[in-house]
């Protein structure tokens, strides 16, 4: 008890840095703690450290940056993503410009084809893809148009992910292209899915092929994670891999918290596990030069048991003897990859909003902690609003 005491006395007049034990338990202070290191926390982290000079610790539990976007090379040195292909596109030009300081880009416009009756024809469906599929020959824009409304079945109130793609393009080229792959995809029929998920693929009565009709439609030049290596390159950001928020929440103090994680589990799923959809991916190497004509492949038949196959050479550019690829089997179990977009699910995060909007000292921001179908580019927005909101409340050296 003596040595103690006489410790603790010591420990009082010379400060802490004697006590190795003592020290040990004592709290890390930074101004921010960033959970996640993908996108949403990545932008905000960069942003924080850089224009605010704010001490920033990120933690992500897995042993990567990047979040979903993650690519890296496999065993045959060919870069894939390790969570599915990632295409970057977005019309905003704030959104690229601040991208680009972290990478030089490699153009890409991307093309989907769909196996449909044997062949691979034009997703999103375009003249091409009647003319090939029905052994048609529409000449023009209005040719299409005209065959397309002798087919569309007319929808009073388009409400759900069924009605988005009949009243386009009637029932039939609906099952060929939609309800299987969708059914895959989310293991819900598209009658039970809000409009915006299929009407995310648009209908052309053109040729045009590219999936995204985007300003901006580049890949990261030496890929995703090189970029988000060089967003966390910043004096004031602490990185900590394959550590989850629970693991240093009582040891590190944080003047605020940014939570980029699943919105749910954040909140003890008090109400409830919100549905997310996963995925697991089969990756695989062939020893051919190329295995299919573009990055991607759709199986809407619902007797193929994966939604599409990914070919990375085409997204990437890279030179390689060989090729891989990564086939995608949807699931329900396992990493959360997509919130399901549907009323009882948005009425249920509605309830962990308003937990979040009543939680102080805490931001909420990304795909799974608002429970947002959003691509790379939103997100950036997103996380970019948040700074701003953020930068424009609390100046860091005033929260101490
Ligand atoms: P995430 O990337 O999910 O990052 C969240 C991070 O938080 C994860 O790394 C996770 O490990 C970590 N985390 C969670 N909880 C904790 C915790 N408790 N403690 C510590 N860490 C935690 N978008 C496009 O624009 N184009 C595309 O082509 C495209 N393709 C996609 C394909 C697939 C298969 C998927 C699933 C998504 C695709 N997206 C695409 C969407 C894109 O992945 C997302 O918009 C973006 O990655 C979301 O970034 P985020 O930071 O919000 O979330
Ligand atoms: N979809 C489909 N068939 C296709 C392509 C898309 O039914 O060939 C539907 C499906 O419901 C999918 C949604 O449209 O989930 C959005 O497709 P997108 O390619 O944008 O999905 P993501 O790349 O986000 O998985």
């Amino acid at each position: 008890t003596f040595a103690r005491m006489a410790g603790l006395i010591r420990e009082a007049m010379e400060g802490p840095s004697q006590a190795p034990a003592i020290l040990a338990r004592r709290k890390r202070r930074c101004d921010y703690l960033v959970v996640g290191a993908g996108f949403a926390g990545s932008v905000l982290a960069e942003r924080l450290a850089s224009q605010q000079g704010a001490s920033v610790t990120v933690v992500d539990k897995r042993p990567h940056v990047g979040g979903n976007a993650y690519d890296r090379a496999d065993a045959a040195g060919i870069l894939i993503h390790q969570y599915g292909p990632h295409i970057f596109h977005t019309n905003s030009d704030e959104i690229f410009g601040y991208l680009s300081r972290f990478t030089a880009w490699r153009p890409y416009e991307h093309r989907v084809l769909a196996q449909v009756r044997g062949q691979l024809v034009p997703i999103p469906i375009n003249r091409d893809t009647l003319n090939r599929l029905f052994g048609l020959n529409l000449a023009s824009e209005a040719d299409a148009a005209a065959y397309l409304a002798g087919r569309a079945e007319p929808v009073a109130d388009i409400r759900t992910s069924e009605d988005v793609v009949v009243s386009a393009v009637g029932r039939e080229l609906y099952e060929l292209f939609f309800r299987g792959y969708t059914r895959k995809q989310w293991g819900i029929d598209p009658s039970g899915l809000d409009k915006s998920v299929t009407a995310r693929i648009p209908t052309r009565t053109n040729t045009d092929d590219r999936y995204f009709g985007d300003k901006y439609q580049a890949m990261p030049r030496d890929g995703y994670t090189a970029m988000f290596e060089k967003m966390l390159d910043q004096p004031g950001i602490e990185l900590l891999l394959g550590t989850s928020h629970s693991e240093v929440a009582d040891e590190i103090e944080a003047g605020h918290i940014i939570y980029t994680g699943p919105i749910d589990e954040y909140f003890g799923f008090r109400f409830g596990q919100l549905p997310y959809r996963s995925l697991r991916f089969e990756h695989r190497t062939l020893e051919v030069p190329t295995f299919q004509p573009t990055a991607v492949v759709n199986y809407p038949d619902p007797s193929v048991p994966y939604t599409r196959i990914t070919e990375y050479k085409h997204l990437t550019g890279q030179a390689h003897p060989h090729t891989s690829i990564t086939y995608e089997y949807p699931q329900d179990e396992g990493d959360p990859y997509y919130p399901i977009p549907r009323a009882e699910n948005q009425a249920l995060f509605k309830r962990y909003e308003a937990l979040a909007d009543a939680t102080p000292g805490v931001t909420f921001v990304g795909r799974l902690a608002t429970y947002r179908y959003y691509n790379m580019d939103q997100v950036v927005g997103q996380a970019l609003a948040a700074h701003r909101r953020l930068a424009a409340r609390t100046p860091a050296s005033e929260m101490w």
